[in-house]
């Protein structure tokens, strides 16, 4: 039976909304009530979001799935014969099957480094992307957290990438999903990779919670999304970073320091 356009639309939302709820609410029950204690020393800000913080962050979100699921209507529901979306492997190959992986990622980060940068320009910033940075000491639901305009342009990259290069069904589907949970850890406040790991070969351009907690904290720099390529190569990565990220990873906290840590909301 054809699906109408609210039956699709539903399924999108829903789809988007399930994805976004499971993982932000596993990282935030993980993180932020059963591995609080033990994981504060990875706590990139020694301090907890306040309660409206978090309220604001999930109103605002659920925003951005509405949103995220309209333009998945327009572009595949309507537009879907025109899109270079294929179902056989076999028409480009295995090979091809990786490499387009790989392409979805680096066009994602691309587009979102200079739209980011884009909306950092005084008045953008004040009149759209300042919702987002209204958490300066980001959590897991802050992922999500955009001015409708916000998420009308984050949401752009589905038509990018349908209307680009060709995309296996399948990859699509586990980009989106690996997209929000890299979203999800980029918000944490927490710094999941181990101790030297920006020092690394592969390190050193892949992007981490403390490089997007800094851009949350400090406003400017660190703008890009899954690598740094863009943010070394436009002198755009914060000075701190090597410093924080090492900061964050050394557990060189006593003991009675660590167990005096605010637990309590400030
Ligand atoms: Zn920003
Ligand atoms: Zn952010």
């Amino acid at each position: 039976m054809e699906q109408t356009f609210l039956e699709f639309w539903m399924k999108e939302a829903m789809g988007i909304v399930s994805d976004y709820f499971i993982f932000a609410t596993s990282a935030f029950v993980l993180f932020y009530i059963i591995l609080k204690r033990p994981m504060w020393f990875r706590k990139v800000q020694k301090k907890l979001p306040k309660v409206t913080d978090y309220g604001r962050d999930i109103m605002y979100s659920m925003i951005s799935v509405g949103i995220f699921a309209t333009v998945a209507l327009l572009v595949f529901f309507y537009a879907g014969e025109w899109s270079n979306n294929y179902n056989d492997i076999s028409k480009y190959g295995w090979t091809y099957y990786v490499f387009s992986i790989v392409c979805m990622f680096f066009i994602h980060d691309t587009y979102f480094y200079w739209m980011h940068r884009a909306m950092h320009h005084p008045t953008l910033f004040k009149h759209v992307h300042l919702v987002h940075h209204k958490s300066t000491n980001p959590s897991p639901w802050t992922a999500y957290a955009f001015h409708p305009l916000e998420g009308f342009l984050e949401a752009m990259i589905i038509p990018i990438l349908a209307f680009s290069i060709p995309i296996h069904r399948e990859t699509m589907g586990m980009f989106f999903l690996f997209q929000i949970i890299y979203n999800v850890y980029g918000h944490l406040g927490f710094e999941l990779y181990p101790k030297g790991f920006h020092k690394t070969w592969i390190g050193r351009w892949v992007n981490t919670s403390v490089a997007h907690n800094l851009h949350h904290d400090k406003f400017d720099g660190n703008y890009s999304l899954y690598f740094l390529f863009w943010d070394r190569w436009m002198g755009t990565l914060r000075t701190e970073y090597d410093e924080t990220f090492e900061k964050v990873t050394r557990r060189d906290a006593p003991a009675s320091q660590v167990l005096n840590a605010p637990f309590s909301r400030k």
